[in-house]
This record gives C-alpha cells, sequence and structure tokens, in this order.
C-alpha cells in the first residue's frame, strides 16, 4: 500500500473521548471510528488486524476439527421462546420488531439457533460429536459500552458449539478446545491465562476465561507465572487420545490460576511466594460446558444405540476478535504508539523515504516495495522525516525500512525493530530477508 494513496486518518492530537490507551491508539492510528454509541466502522488498517486475529482464530478451531459455518445476525424470537431465554435474557438483547410485526432480534449469542440446525440435520449418536463455529458480528446493547472496542455493543466474535454423545466425551471436546484457545492466543503473541469461572447454576468445573494481563482490566486475577512460560504450540497433544487430552489438562490446570469472583486464598497461599502474579485482567474468550440444558429445553434428540431418544451434551465457546485488538494494544504499546506482535500487524513494515524524488531513495523505495506491495506500508508523502517516523511508530509495524540519500548511495537500508529500538543497516536483500 502507498501512503499518498491510503484512507489512513491519523490523528495527532488525543482524542478527549478516549479513556484508555488502546482505544486512543486505534483512534490516532487511524483504525476505527465510532459511528454510533458503542458502535464502530473499522477502516482499512482496521479491518488488516481484525482479519488477521480472525484468521488464526479460524487456524485453530480447524485444527482441532470444529467446522466453520456463518449464521445470521438476525434470529427470530420464536427461537428463544423455545428455550425460555427471551425473557431471562434482559436489556442487553436489542429486540426488533418486523413489518408484519414479528418479533425478531439482533444476536447477542447463538446457542438457540445451532441447538435448532443442529436437531434439523443430526439425527442419530453416529453423527456425534460435531463441533461447529462462526466468526460473526453480535449486539448486545451494554448498559455502558465504554473503552471503544474493548466493550461495543456491536462486535465480532467466534462462538464454537459442541454436541457429544456423553459427558466424558464432552470433556475430551472441552479439553481440545481449552489447546486450541491456549495455542491461538499464542500465535497472537499474547499471553491470556485461563482461570476457573463460574458455572453458575449448572456447575462442574467446566468453564474457564481466558484473561490478558493489562492495568485497564476489569477482573482481578491471581495466578502462577509458570502459567505464562509453556509453550503450547509444542506441546505435543494427540487429539483422539482421551488419556493424552486428560494428561495435557491436568498437567495445565494444576496451576493455580483464579479471577477475583474464583479466588480461593488457600490454594493460593500455597502458589511458591516468588511465582505468584496478581494483577488485573481483560477477559478476551470464555468456553463453557452446559451439558443439556438447551437441547433438553429445546427437545433436541438424536436416536440412541438402543433406539431410545438421546440429549446430546453441549459445550460453548467464544472468543472475543474485535476486543483482542484493543486487548493486544493494551498489553504491547509505549509511549509512541502501538507495538503489534508480526502475526497481527496490519503490515509487515513501513518503508520510509526520507528525500521523495531523490533517485537512488526512490528507486530503493520501490525495489522493496516490489517484493510485497499487499504486505508493506510503502510512506511515499512528501513530508519530514520526524512526522514519518512519527507515524510509523504509532501504527505499530513491527518493522520500520528507513532509505536515506547517505545509505542510498551504497544501496544500503537502515532496518529498525519498533519493539526493541535496534538499527541495522542492510543490502536490500539482507533488509527483505530479516522481515520475511
Ligand atoms: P464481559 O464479562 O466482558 O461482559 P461476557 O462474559 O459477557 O463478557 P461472553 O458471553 O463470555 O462475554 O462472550 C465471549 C467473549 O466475547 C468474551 O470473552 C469477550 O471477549 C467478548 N465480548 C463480550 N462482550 C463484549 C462486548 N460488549 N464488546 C466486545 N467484546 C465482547
Ligand atoms: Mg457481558
Ligand atoms: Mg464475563
Ligand atoms: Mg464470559
Amino acid at each position: 500500500m502507498r501512503l499518498s494513496r491510503s484512507f489512513l486518518p491519523t490523528l495527532k492530537e488525543n482524542p478527549a473521548e478516549a479513556q484508555i490507551t488502546s482505544h486512543r491508539l486505534m483512534l490516532r492510528a487511524g483504525m476505527i471510528r465510532q459511528t454510533a454509541a458503542g458502535i464502530y466502522a473499522w477502516l482499512p488498517t482496521g479491518l488488516r488486524v481484525l482479519r488477521h486475529i480472525a484468521n488464526i482464530v479460524r487456524h485453530e478451531q480447524d485444527a482441532v476439527g470444529a467446522q466453520e459455518l456463518l449464521m445470521p445476525t438476525m434470529q427470530s424470537a420464536d427461537l428463544w421462546k423455545r428455550s425460555g431465554r427471551y425473557d431471562a435474557y434482559g436489556p442487553e438483547m436489542l429486540r426488533i420488531r418486523d413489518r408484519h410485526e414479528r418479533d425478531m432480534l439482533f444476536g447477542p449469542t447463538n446457542e438457540e439457533m445451532i441447538t435448532d440446525l443442529f436437531g434439523q440435520a443430526v439425527k442419530s449418536y453416529k453423527e456425534l460429536p460435531q463441533v461447529l463455529y462462526q466468526i460473526q458480528w453480535k449486539f448486545r446493547d451494554e448498559v455502558r459500552p465504554r473503552f471503544g472496542v474493548m466493550r461495543g455493543r456491536e462486535f465480532y466474535m467466534k462462538d464454537a458449539y459442541s454436541f457429544d454423545l456423553d459427558h466424558a466425551s464432552a470433556v475430551d471436546t472441552y479439553r481440545r478446545m481449552m489447546l486450541a484457545y491456549l495455542r491461538t492466543f499464542q500465535r497472537l503473541g499474547v499471553r491470556a491465562i485461563p482461570m476457573r469461572a463460574d458455572t453458575g447454576p449448572i456447575g462442574g468445573e467446566l468453564s474457564h476465561e481466558f484473561l490478558i494481563l493489562a492495568p485497564t482490566g476489569e477482573s482481578g486475577v491471581f495466578f502462577d507465572s509458570a502459567l505464562e512460560d509453556q509453550d503450547w504450540l509444542g506441546e505435543n497433544v494427540d487429539l483422539n487420545d482421551r488419556a493424552s487430552l486428560e494428561k495435557f489438562f491436568t498437567g495445565m490446570t494444576s496451576f493455580y490460576a483464579a479471577t477475583d469472583e474464583m479466588h480461593d486464598a488457600d490454594a493460593w497461599a500455597k502458589v511458591p511466594a516468588e511465582r505468584q502474579r496478581e494483577g488485573r485482567g481483560i477477559e478476551v474468550g470464555h468456553i463453557f460446558n452446559f451439558g443439556r440444558k438447551y437441547t433438553r429445553s429445546m427437545d433436541i434428540a438424536v436416536s440412541g444405540p438402543d433406539g431410545a431418544p438421546l440429549y446430546p451434551e453441549m459445550g460453548s465457546y467464544g472468543i472475543g476478535v474485535s476486543r483482542l485488538v484493543a486487548a493486544i494494544i493494551e498489553a504491547s504499546h509505549d509511549d509512541n504508539g502501538i507495538i503489534w506482535p508480526a502475526s497481527v500487524a496490519p503490515f509487515r513494515a513501513a518503508i520510509i523515504n526520507l528525500k521523495n524524488g531523490d533517485a537512488q531513495c526512490d528507486a530503493i523505495c520501490e525495489k522493496l516495495y516490489a517484493a510485497a506491495p499487499d504486505d508493506l506500508l510503502y510512506d511515499d508523502r512528501a513530508e519530514r522525516a520526524g512526522a514519518k517516523f512519527a507515524d510509523a511508530d504509532l501504527l505499530g509495524h513491527p518493522w520500520q525500512l528507513i532509505v536515506g540519500p547517505r545509505g542510498a548511495k551504497d544501496g544500503k537500508v537502515e532496518v529498525k525493530n519498533r519493539r526493541t529500538g535496534e538499527r541495522t543497516e542492510e543490502t536490500v536483500d539482507a533488509a527483505l530477508a530479516l522481515i520475511a
């Protein structure tokens, strides 16, 4: 992308409405604009990050055998009347009436719809287990939308739903999904710690929230730092073997981690003092086994081995894709702007031409740019060097390729690492290899 032709409205001043860093930086970096309270348009740079995150999420869901589908955002109230949640959900649900006076709603979540779709299609226990997911916009009429896309009213969520024959199989599914989540967050370049969450009236132990540490988080968190040091991508788990899944899960859950709601002072006291971490966290994911709650209330059964009706056990698994954009920024920035993990950055690098119109500078920049025009942002504007540096730091590209007349004479590029600030002089080829 050539910056001179991009729709990339950066702001020099801090917008007054933004109370936290990520919101400020997303507005300043031209990633989003608010169009109504808690509702945002995603501008090209913001959309790039949103897509990169969604693709990593998608890849790891597919890797544990979940299948992607896409359900509508608009739902019929009838579905929710069948589960009994239409009245129970309360004012967070945006209710709409169509021209024929039918009650509709903008989906805040999709348990009812997926259970109905499942029931229409799956008739026999032989077709279980099934795990289905989508990445789709949700609407929750939050009382206090705030902090930009961190708590929006319209937001982008990955929601998966599982159907299993019995509890043991549902537990396997839950553990596979746990691993998928840990790998997803690791690939996103952040540490999200899984913490036991309240299972409410259903009970059991199978609910975890995933929290990213940041001072602006809404939950207090307590965890064993050993959880930060695990390499989940390298962890060898046989997804089709119950014992292997159990070993992984018991190993992971042996380390203490809880939000303030679930905190247990006695268990905490047993964590070695040097490994105790206490702070604030942002909820970026939540997984939950809720047994037969929806299959029973909506009367969705398959025929079991003996021909008798069997109500599958379900779970649901959410990741806040749009919230993650903000959460990653909360966890990774400095005074000058965003520091993107390479896996989600809108562009791999910025090419900064320090002297537009200088034949050698222009030639080197064009050569760099031609290597990956979709992944590089070429700052070809007739701006001062200082303004270009400031924008590149603000936008947070992992690398900056700086081309000035002195180096260009010798065919050299200065390569700056955004995170460490380290700079080295490289040939064009070496620079391209470094940022690949
Ligand atoms: P919160 O406690 O922040 O209100 P929640 O527990 O109501 O979230 P879930 O129903 O567990 O949310 O939804 C799954 C994920 O969707 C959450 O972990 C979060 O990352 C994301 N999410 C929920 N509400 C919002 C929102 N208003 N804006 C952006 N993301 C959201
Ligand atoms: Mg909520
Ligand atoms: Mg919550
Ligand atoms: Mg939750």
